[in-house]
């Protein structure tokens, strides 16, 4: 099982991806918590993607999509992955679909993870003042959203054309909206 998760930001896209990749017995793969380990252990790639993140901006697609290569071709992949945040931009897409035309592999199904643009806002601010993370202040939060409607909500197009798309109500408890995730990628 190859799958995509995108959403708005505070969608709930990393909580659920979690959950969901466990069930599904694959790995996790999120663009943002590798740029945040990277910055944490204080890399040379961590130190360049911070500058992006911490405005809110994305990390250029030639430094993502290395990234993404070098996580795709470790072993653990070889059944299948969940790729949370990725791919956000039509370079980024183009590139994943290179990178699995390689070993003749293709995206399975990509999940839209919806919610109302203030609820998204009011979970963001709140997971800012639990965990600190520097992107969750009010202005940075504004930027991001912008940036993800400008750049990646048009990729919806995209996968629906493909027949990949499946939206999916984000609202809700999260064990809810596991159990949609779960039926939209089982059926
Ligand atoms: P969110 O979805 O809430 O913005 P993420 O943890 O997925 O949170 O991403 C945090 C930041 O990491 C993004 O704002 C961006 O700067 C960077 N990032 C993550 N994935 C990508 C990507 N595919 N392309 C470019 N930048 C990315």
């Amino acid at each position: 099982m190859r799958l995509v998760i995108m959403g708005p930001p505070g969608a709930g896209k990393g909580t659920q991806a979690q959950v969901v990749a466990v069930e599904l017995g694959v790995p996790h793969i999120s663009t943002g918590d590798i740029f945040r380990a990277n910055v944490d252990r204080g890399t040379p790639l961590g130190e360049e993607a911070q500058r992006y993140m911490s405005a809110g901006e994305y990390v250029p697609d030639s430094i993502t999509n290395a990234m993404v290569r070098d996580r795709l071709s470790q072993e653990d992949c070889t059944p299948g992955f969940l790729l949370d945040g990725y791919p956000r931009t039509l370079e980024q897409v183009n590139e994943l679909d290179m990178m699995l035309l390689a070993d003749e592999h293709r995206i399975d199904r990509v999940i839209e993870l919806t919610v109302d643009t203030d609820a998204v806002v009011a979970r963001l601010l709140k997971r800012a003042e639990e965990q600190g993370r520097s992107d969750d202040t009010a202005e940075v939060i504004r930027r991001r959203l912008e940036v993800y409607f400008d750049q990646t909500a048009p990729l919806t197009a995209v996968y629906t054309q493909r027949g990949l798309l499946v939206r999916v109500d984000g609202m809700g408890a999260v064990p809810d909206v596991t159990g949609r995730i779960l039926a939209a990628v089982t059926a």
